[in-house]
């Protein structure tokens, strides 16, 4: 085995000792800090000063004012997917590369979504509730016959690939909306285009949604895409909260446009007042009984996916030290 230089590396937020992921891949020989910090005054500048490679989770801000201290750092690795709190634009300057992790929970992902739209379509967290209480009445406001239907993706990156993989074991026909992907990937994958939002809107008994927030999908799913839906549409959204406009759905709900929704995602996490649909799920409102589900922004977690985002990072950051191309620069 080729034995690295020993490096500094800091691991500012997040991670609590020991480092052992990190340990193994930078080799003992180096140095890894871990700050356990929510500001980075709470990191001393000389440990800022001499650190080399940072593994950056989302506590922090990566802004000129720290970035500028960092004499020695060549790359920050975003230990995760998004990589909105680190100013691309001035590193570029400072010339430190910036990577992200973008593949460590797709699977988990994809089956935290079948898993809520399975939960949805067979009544199953009312059911399991309703036996606990001895009540053995079949009837259900949401359950229904998955053959047959139609599932509109929005979004046929990773995840929504590997949603379209699994899904079609069950029989149902899927179209998707993303207008950056090219001809051909639908046929090989053997998934329909549809246009538009609208056609997707208009076609779906099952909405998925799996793009990223952007200035463009920042509230995609609001009153005028409800208004074009199917009547009693299942919607699911393990990408981003504030994809959907929670009052619109909440409207949807209460009108039945929407029969049922499966959340890991919320415009606010953790949750707070003013989101009066969750509110109402919080206080298992009748009418909402058995037509929703949310989760707390978990649908990447397994113990294996964490392990293998910590491990990817560390290994990005050591590829550019060593003076490798990089795999997922970002700026
Ligand atoms: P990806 O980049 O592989 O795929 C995103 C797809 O969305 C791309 O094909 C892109 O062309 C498409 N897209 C972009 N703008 C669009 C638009 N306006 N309309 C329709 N499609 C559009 O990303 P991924 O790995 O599949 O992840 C998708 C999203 O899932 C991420 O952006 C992230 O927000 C979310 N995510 C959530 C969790 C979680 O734990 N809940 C974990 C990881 C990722």
């Amino acid at each position: 085995m080729v034995k690295n230089k020993g490096f500094n590396i800091v691991i500012p937020d997040m991670v609590k000792p020991p480092a052992d992921v990190e340990q193994e891949v930078f080799g003992p020989d180096s140095e890894i800090f871990i700050g356990q910090a929510v500001a980075t005054d709470q990191i001393s500048d000389d440990i800022w000063q001499n650190c080399e490679a940072i593994l950056a989770y989302d506590k922090l801000f990566y802004d000129s004012d720290l970035l500028e201290r960092l004499n020695k750092c060549k790359v920050i690795i975003r230990v995760g997917v998004g990589y909105d709190n680190v100013d691309l634009i001035e590193t570029k300057k400072l010339n430190i590369t910036v990577c992200n992790v973008p593949d460590y929970g797709t699977g988990e992902v994809a089956d935290h979504t079948i898993f809520l739209l399975l939960s949805l379509a067979r009544g199953l967290h009312d059911y399991t509730e309703r036996v606990e209480s001895k009540n053995w009445d079949r009837h259900h406001p949401v359950s229904f016959r998955l053959d047959g239907k139609t599932l509109g993706i929005i979004g046929l990156g990773r995840i929504g690939t590997a949603v379209a993989m699994r899904i079609k074991a069950f029989g149902i026909r899927i179209i998707f909306y993303d207008p950056y992907i090219k001809d051909g990937y639908d046929k090989a994958l053997g998934v329909e285009r549809v246009e538009s939002l609208d056609d997707l809107a208009r076609k779906a008994d099952i909405v998925s949604i799996h793009a990223p927030l952007t200035g463009e999908t920042n509230k995609m799913i609001g009153g005028a895409f409800f208004s074009k839906a199917k009547n009693g549409i299942v919607l699911i959204n393990t990408a981003r909260g504030a994809i959907i406009d929670l009052a619109e759905l909440e409207k949807a709900m209460r009108k039945g446009t929407v029969k049922a929704c499966g959340l890991d995602v919320l415009p606010i996490e953790p949750s707070d007042e003013s989101q009066t649909l969750i509110v109402a799920y919080e206080n298992n409102e009748e009418w909402l009984r058995g037509r929703m589900l949310v989760t707390p922004h978990i649908a990447f977690y397994s113990p294996q996916s964490y392990e293998e985002m910590r491990r990817k990072a560390a290994q990005e950051a050591l590829r550019v030290l060593k003076g490798e191309k990089a795999r997922n620069r970002v700026n």
